[in-house]
């Protein structure tokens, strides 16, 4: 495995991801359409899921441009799918491509920044269902094509809120301790088992939507872009990660 230094500033072989097949939550927008147009860029045929439909096709578009490999749009929106919708998922890539290689549970949301004693039970809800249980039902489901990878990544997306606790982070922090739990959990279940391995990325203080709804007061540019934390993304979603189960990983420094 690599160093923590050397992920960050991992140089991604041209066509890495060739003949990959990447599915990636959260396409439309922020780090998920920056991965989305990373993993197209190195090869890979990606599946942009996410929750609004003019987002994913834009992302669509530059993907097209690229002359590269033609993505597939996949509406799916977290908060309200059931397990039947996670299984349909699962099906259309079986009958399309017979197998995923990887999977970027990259979707999310920030929820309430406020004290635990004032926070929304519907906001928490809301949150812990898209940003944990969504989560676990779309891997759950997928996990028979992955299976059928010989070589199959799981990413799930974590936080430094969710590493140590720090006030006003709410679900949202409770949410990312659960990530890097079910992480650790899965990965044990599956270590030494087959071809699909579990890890957990944090991105770190990333310029995007999310960021700026829970620091407003923060210049934008004093942040590193989505694009810039990439070779981490590239790192795990492709075979050089191979030897990799159960880590949680930094996608930058800060
Ligand atoms: P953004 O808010 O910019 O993007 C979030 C993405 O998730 C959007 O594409 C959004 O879709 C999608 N999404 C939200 N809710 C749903 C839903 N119910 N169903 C389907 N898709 C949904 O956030 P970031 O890019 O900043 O965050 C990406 C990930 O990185 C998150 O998991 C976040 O917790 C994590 N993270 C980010 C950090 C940062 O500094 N930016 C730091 C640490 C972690 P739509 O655009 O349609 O709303």
């Amino acid at each position: 495995m690599l160093t923590a230094e050397q992920v960050i500033h991992y140089a991604a072989p041209d066509n890495l991801l060739q003949d990959r097949v990447i599915l990636i939550t959260g396409a439309g927008d922020g780090i998920g359409k920056a991965a989305a147009l990373a993993c197209a860029k190195a090869g890979a045929t990606v599946i942009l899921a996410g929750r609004t439909v003019a987002k994913l096709e834009q992302v669509f578009d530059q993907i097209l441009e690229l002359n590269t490999a033609e993505p597939v749009i996949y509406p799916i929106d977290l908060e309200g799918a059931k397990q039947d919708d996670y299984h349909q998922l699962a099906v259309a890539l079986d009958n399309q491509f017979g197998r995923l290689d990887a999977l970027l549970l990259n979707a999310g949301i920030l929820g309430q920044r406020t004290p635990l004693n004032n926070y929304r039970q519907d906001v928490w809800d809301k949150v812990l269902k898209v940003n944990v249980s969504a989560q676990f039902q779309m891997t759950q489901a997928l996990m028979p094509v992955l299976e059928k990878s010989t070589d199959a990544s799981v990413v799930f997306t974590t936080s430094s809120v969710g590493k140590v606790g720090r006030a006003f982070w709410g679900a949202y922090g409770v949410s990312k301790f659960a990530v890097e739990g079910m992480v650790q959990t899965w990965a044990a279940e599956l270590e030494g088992l087959g071809n699909v391995r579990i890890n957990a990325i944090n991105p770190g203080a990333t310029r995007t939507n999310m960021r700026a709804q829970a620091y407003p007061a923060e210049n934008p540019n004093s942040l590193k872009s989505a694009e810039e934390i990439m070779p981490a993304y590239l790192y795990l979603l492709g075979s050089d990660s191979s030897e990799v189960n159960g880590q949680s990983i930094n996608a930058q420094n800060r």
